[in-house]
């Protein structure tokens, strides 16, 4: 019973994030500077303390999540930057924006929501408590998760129609994600796997993508503060979880 209302009220955090962004989609800029500073605080005060302690509590190599952090980071890359190549060879010079990319970003966003419900429902396989707290940590995050996708899409210049669409997926599959849990059980092992794998992704797409489309127009104070309280945001938001 508790998984069915956390995972729903997953579903309405996300869409409130993602409405969120198109709500304000004049002001994507300081959006996508603020969002940056989430995913790097994401990153390195949420999954890389996971990764830590599955590595000491199971006693993985180390090198194992690395290599997937880095295949992550690099296979999204190479996917974004091919689309770029493969599209952009008649006039090189033009800016350097696909709605492929958009929806290349959106995707793995939405294999990322999915995990986020696997998550839940392990949670509450160890035991309530657990679970709740998982929860709580995901629907705190998927707010943002929300606001990245439209972000992502709206960018790389999607129409908001299918911005919406992709939401939508991104807020319904944390659900089938909870579900699932139902079915299989996900190791440790994958789970730290996965887990470099998005952070590689994360920073990213934190990194080459949003921060440098924050400040494309013009750089300000105002941009890095954002990027900093983003930040200092998920700092806290982990601190309480
Ligand atoms: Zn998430």
């Amino acid at each position: 019973m508790e998984l069915i209302v956390l995972t729903l009220a997953t579903f309405f955090s996300t869409l409130l994030g993602g409405l969120f962004a198109i709500k304000f989609k004049d002001k994507l800029h300081p959006i996508m500077a603020f969002a940056a500073g989430v995913l790097l605080g994401v990153v390195t005060f949420d999954i890389f303390p996971e990764i830590i302690r599955q590595i000491a509590d199971n006693n993985f190599d180390p090198i194992e999540a690395m290599i997937a952090l880095v295949v992550g980071f690099l296979l999204f890359h190479i996917l974004e930057k091919s689309i770029l190549i493969h599209h952009n060879h008649e006039n090189d010079y033009k800016e350097h924006k696909h709605p492929q990319v958009g929806i290349l970003s959106a995707l793995a966003l939405i294999g990322h929501s999915f995990m986020d419900g696997v998550g839940i429902g392990l949670g509450f396989q160890i035991n309530t408590a657990v679970g709740l707290l998982v929860a709580i940590a995901v629907i705190s995050h998927d707010f943002t998760d929300g606001m990245n996708t439209v972000t992502l899409m709206l960018t790389n210049k999607n129409t908001t129609k299918k911005s919406k669409i992709f939401l939508l997926f991104d807020a319904l599959t944390p659900i089938l994600g909870a579900i699932s849990t139902l079915f299989f059980k996900v190791s440790p092992h994958f789970l730290v796997l996965y887990l470099g794998f998005f952070a590689g992704f994360l920073l990213y797409i934190g990194a080459s993508d949003i921060l440098p489309e924050a400040h494309s127009e013009k750089s300000s104070y105002k941009l890095i503060g954002l990027t900093i309280l983003g930040v200092i945001f998920i700092f806290c938001i982990t601190r309480f979880t």
